[in-house]
């Protein structure tokens, strides 16, 4: 059974009574933090054009595993929610329908990474969404293990959008965005499948074609 009064001699050096808290706490059950690092993670990065499902097969997938979910397009709005400069540039380029800038896109991410605690696994959604990102992220955090690619009509992923529009207050669920977003899309995703492809990674899942 461990001791309730444990008396520590703090006439020492910092760490060594240090030394002496850590065991005392670890002989009633404490667990040290780890030191995980998010080059132990295991990622997956899940890929489509707008409507395509990737929100709500993730929905599902968190359901059924243990791993952290993050939408590459919610870590935007949030930052544009939060009103900040930033957050007022981001908004202009979303309603655009194009890509902000690589470097708070990854920025986000990696932080609300770091943030998740000693998530071991993640789902990244919407992300890569050109070739720079993915092998940006791979080199500053972790290679991906899977890439699930959905593939979707162009009639479908107008649809969807438009439907979703109706009731989302997304600035960019309306029609002349939900093109330019297609043709974003459309632009900058082949040489990331294509890489993914190569390297064996990529599984492409058909989402309404
Ligand atoms: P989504 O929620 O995935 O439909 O993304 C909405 C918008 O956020 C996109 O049209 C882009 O303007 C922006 N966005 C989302 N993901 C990324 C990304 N990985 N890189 C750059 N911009 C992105």
């Amino acid at each position: 059974m461990s001791e309730i009064l444990i008396k520590i001699d703090s006439d020492r050096s910092i760490s060594d009574v240090f030394q002496d808290n850590c065991a005392a706490l670890e002989a009633n059950g404490f667990q040290p933090v780890t030191t995980h690092s998010l080059k132990d993670s295991k990622v997956v990065f899940v890929l489509g054009g707008p409507g395509s499902g990737k929100g709500t097969q993730c929905k599902r997938i968190v359901e059924r595993y243990k791993v952290t979910h993050f939408s590459a397009g919610d870590l935007l709005r949030a930052e544009v929610a939060s009103g900040s400069e930033k957050g007022k540039e981001l908004e202009e380029t979303m309603k655009e329908g194009k890509l902000v800038p690589l470097e708070v896109t990854l920025g986000l991410i990696e932080d609300a990474m770091k943030r998740s605690g000693d998530s071991p696994s993640f789902l990244i959604d919407g992300f890569p969404r050109e070739i720079n990102q993915g092998l940006e992220f791979e080199r500053l955090i972790t290679p991906c293990c899977v890439v699930l690619s959905y593939e979707c009509s162009e009639e479908v992923m107008m649809q969807r959008p438009l439907e979703r529009g109706k009731t989302s207050e997304r600035a960019d669920d309306n029609e002349e965005t939900i093109k330019k977003r297609f043709h974003t899309f459309k632009e900058s995703m082949m040489p990331v499948l294509n890489y993914y492809d190569k390297e064996g990674k990529l599984r492409k899942i058909n989402d309404g074609l």
